[in-house]
């Protein structure tokens, strides 16, 4: 046998999703729709692709590693899109600065990234979010954590926990112990990653003082007293810190107006969220019971609008990582499908197609129905419909049919009443 050279298989990371699995899916997406537009924000859809620069401004080169990324037929370098934050701050610039502030988006789109797949991870994975732009309030802050809980709550999702940090004072720290601003990425992506901070420091010959105040500092957790902490920590130093007090007096503003509103969090100043754009308050929420890719939600305050060559405007957004929150929902039994009505139109005989289709056509100018389609006999057709989980099934039979009617049978009480055809756009 020739060997085989074509592969009609699924690319790797990718997924496919059946019917029964969209319902889920849809209705969760409802769901979250739901509250992102009770609080007011307005759908956008941007494209799948975008100009690669958009994404290695905000990122770096090193992203390139983890894009697909490709010349188009006029060698335009493009990439399909990671995630939605910088694509949607594009559309902000080219077509929404000056509506009235705040701005308030939100998006669901699937995003593309080139990882090693695994439980939780994948390259083809869905993002919904949000993005509040124009306002620099602690409220804005508060309400993008509150949008994001209340679409957690809302879809019944338990177990799930909202850790807050601040990246501007982690920030302010590496400058005054001298780390350059360009080897800032760096640091935060081992501390975004867990790995090794002090080697990571130590290789950057930062301060010792500083250096030993930041890795306490990254060690805080527990509620605002964490904040105390870390401020007598600062001032304890001696050293001029610029704006870390104010940064963290800010975040205190943000946590107390999410006290007032009774949300539950952590703090954990050890978040440092990789990405070289986030400029104070940063958030994520993890859900347990799904290993290591527990994280279902990261956001917080950020500034891309300059990195894009735009005015300024404080930004404050989150993502959720859609696909995570379904797996969590499911871990959970808290994911179904909305119940259906399903009526399913028989015709009692092949003579009878024509007027099934036609009864049909009448039914679905009120409510949705099906027919027949693979002209089973009629007891066949019923325990057809039975297995299939139809609701009601309407025989169309000529006997009935000179009559002006029809037979409905409700499948659930085995019982059969005749309707005039007139009639079945009512109540059933
Ligand atoms: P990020 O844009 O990296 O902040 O990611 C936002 C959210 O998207 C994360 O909290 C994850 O839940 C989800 N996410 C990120 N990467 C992946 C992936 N490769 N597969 C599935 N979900 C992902």
């Amino acid at each position: 046998m020739p060997k085989k050279t074509s592969d009609f298989s699924r690319p790797k990371g990718t997924r496919d999703f059946l019917p029964e699995e969209m319902a889920k899916r849809r209705s969760v997406e409802e769901t979250m729709r739901s509250v992102f537009e009770d609080f007011g924000y307005g759908e956008v859809e941007t494209p799948v692709f975008e100009h690669l620069e958009l994404i290695t401004a905000k990122s770096g080169e090193e992203i390139k590693a983890h894009l697909y990324h490709f010349k188009d037929k006029s060698s335009r370098d493009l990439t399909l899109r990671p995630e939605l934050t910088a694509p949607v701050m594009r559309l902000y610039l080219e077509a929404l600065t000056h509506a009235p502030k705040p701005v308030k988006l939100y998006y669901f789109g699937d995003c593309f990234r080139y990882e090693e797949p695994q439980s939780g991870r994948y390259r083809e994975f869905r993002q919904a979010g949000v993005e509040l732009i124009g306002s620099p309030n602690p409220e804005a802050e508060a309400e993008v954590i509150c949008v994001a809980v209340s679409a957690l709550e809302r879809l019944g999702l338990k177990d799930f926990r909202v850790s807050i940090g601040e990246v501007g004072v982690l920030r302010t720290l590496l400058e005054s112990g001298g780390i350059h601003k360009e080897a800032h990425a760096s640091v935060m992506n081992a501390i975004d990653k867990g790995v090794d901070v002090r080697k990571t420091l130590d290789g950057l010959g930062m301060q010792k003082d500083m250096e030993e105040l930041l890795l306490t500092i990254l060690e805080l957790r527990g509620g605002k007293e964490a904040l105390h902490t870390a401020l007598e920590l600062i001032e304890k130093t001696g050293i001029d810190l610029g704006d870390a007090r104010a940064k963290i007096n800010r975040l205190e503003e943000t946590l107390r107006l999410l006290d007032v509103m009774g949300f539950e969090y952590s703090l954990d100043l050890g978040i440092a969220r990789g990405l070289d754009y986030y400029t104070g308050m940063v958030f994520e929420i993890y859900a347990e019971g799904l290993g290591a890719q527990k994280q279902i939600c990261g956001g917080g305050t950020y500034s891309l609008t300059e990195i894009l060559d735009g005015e300024p405007a404080p930004t404050c957004g989150f993502a959720f990582g859609f696909d995570r929150i379904i797996l969590a929902l499911e871990s959970q039994g808290k994911l179904a499908a909305p119940e259906k009505e399903r009526l399913l139109v028989v015709a009692t005989g092949e003579d009878m197609v024509g007027e099934a289709m036609r009864i049909a056509s009448i039914i679905r100018r009120k409510r949705g129905c099906e027919v027949e389609l693979m002209r089973r006999k009629l007891v066949k057709a019923l325990a057809y419909a039975n297995n299939m989980g139809y609701q009601r099934v309407v025989i169309v039979g000529g006997e009935e049919l000179a009559k002006g009617c029809v037979v409905l049978r409700n499948m659930g009480k085995g019982e059969q009443k005749e309707v005039r055809i007139e009639d079945l756009g009512g109540p059933l």
